[in-house]
């Protein structure tokens, strides 16, 4: 074990079967031990932090694993409107945060020019943060537009790279073509990007996790954002499993030694799965938190997922519980924009 490790540190890569070892590893001392170091190299105990502000439930989409599917007849549905995502996003200055990230469903009532409209004025009132946006699937010209309007970064996971997986988790309607496409054309457009995956979605196999690591490597994203599937009672994947603890951690490590310079949350899903997830995530390697930063009148209703954490606290507390668990981590949660370091290995 200690020499794939070693392998994986010295050349960011490993072939596949050796990738399927470290993903099941049982003993992980020595794999985390080295993602930490890397990520200490690059970004020293520094933890970033993302306000995230999920500003609508509105979806047209259909994914089958996620709670705020089309298809969800009974879930209470929410819109923010600009001065509400302002006010989140003062609030969340003045707590210290450098980045606000506005995600939602894919929600068509918000025009291009509302989101450009949006960023251009959370950029204007607070020039020296980053805006993120992660609303799914656009053109390449409305991409272009929120670029133009001063967005900097965007998440959009792949799901899985594999094909055949990937019709198993979403209608007919949408394709890993489109996804890619997207992906692509954020990065042509000069966006730092986020891609991802969600490790033990239903009929994901070994072979799958290799792909979408190898699929990552050809897109060499800015960050990459993984966490457990975990099963929506609203769904057409209530009664599946949901993912593996350790396999998620494993592959935290695995991507900060294969992608030493790039930004990776222990995620909400982490931290959902078990009550220490995010600490055990930055341990394994990840830098980066997101902390919600909606109004708590409309966080329960943003449930991609069963038994979501923190949907009942104000953006204060939230801020003051993470600094306290990143820091008894042995980490620093610090103010900062946090961009991506120089890609150089
Ligand atoms: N609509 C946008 C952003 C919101 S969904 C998009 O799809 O990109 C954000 C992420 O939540 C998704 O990329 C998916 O990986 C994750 N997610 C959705 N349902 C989930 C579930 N049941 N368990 C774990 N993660 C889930
Ligand atoms: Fe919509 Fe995103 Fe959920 Fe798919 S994962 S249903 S696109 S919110």
């Amino acid at each position: 074990m200690e020499s794939l490790v070693n392998n994986l540190y010295k050349n960011h890569d490993l072939d596949d079967d050796g990738l399927k070892l470290l993903i099941d590893a049982k003993d992980t001392k020595y794999l985390f031990e080295k993602a930490v170091e890397v990520r200490e190299k690059y970004y020293g105990r520094a933890v970033y932090t993302r306000g995230l502000i999920e500003f609508t439930n509105y979806c047209k989409n259909n994914c089958l694993y996620c709670g705020l599917r089309a298809g969800n007849n009974g879930l209470a549905r929410y819109r923010l409107t600009k001065e509400d995502i302002l006010s989140c996003c003062d609030d969340g200055y003045e707590l210290g945060f450098r980045t606000f990230v506005l995600q939602g469903g894919e929600d068509m009532t918000y025009s291009d020019d509302d989101i450009c409209d949006i960023v251009r004025e959370i950029k204007s009132a607070h020039p020296d943060c980053a805006v993120t946006l992660s609303i799914g699937e656009r053109s390449f010209e409305s991409y272009k537009a929120y670029r133009e309007a001063g967005a900097d970064r965007y998440l959009l996971r792949h799901e899985t790279a594999d094909e055949e997986h990937y019709k198993k988790l979403h209608p007919e309607s949408m394709s890993l073509a489109n996804r890619k496409r997207c992906l692509f054309d954020l990065k042509r457009l000069g966006y730092q990007v986020g891609s991802g995956f969600m490790v033990g979605s239903p009929y994901q196999t070994l072979d799958n996790l290799v792909s979408d690591l190898r699929f990552l490597q050809e897109l060499q994203p800015d960050m990459i954002g993984i966490g457990p599937f975990l099963p929506h009672s609203d769904t057409p994947f209530a009664d599946f499993e949901k993912g593996s603890l350790e396999r998620c951690l494993n592959l935290i490590a695995i991507l900060r030694l294969m992608f030493p310079y790039a930004l990776i949350p222990a995620t909400t899903a982490l931290g959902t799965i078990h009550p220490l997830g995010r600490e055990m995530g930055l341990k394994a390697g990840a830098n980066v938190v997101m902390p919600n930063l909606s109004p708590v009148g409309v966080r329960k209703l943003y449930e991609l997922y069963d038994n979501k954490i923190c949907t009942g606290e104000e953006a204060a507390e939230c801020r003051g519980c993470l600094e306290r668990r990143v820091r008894a981590a042995g980490f620093e949660l610090v103010t900062d924009i946090g961009n991506v370091k120089k890609k150089i290995m």
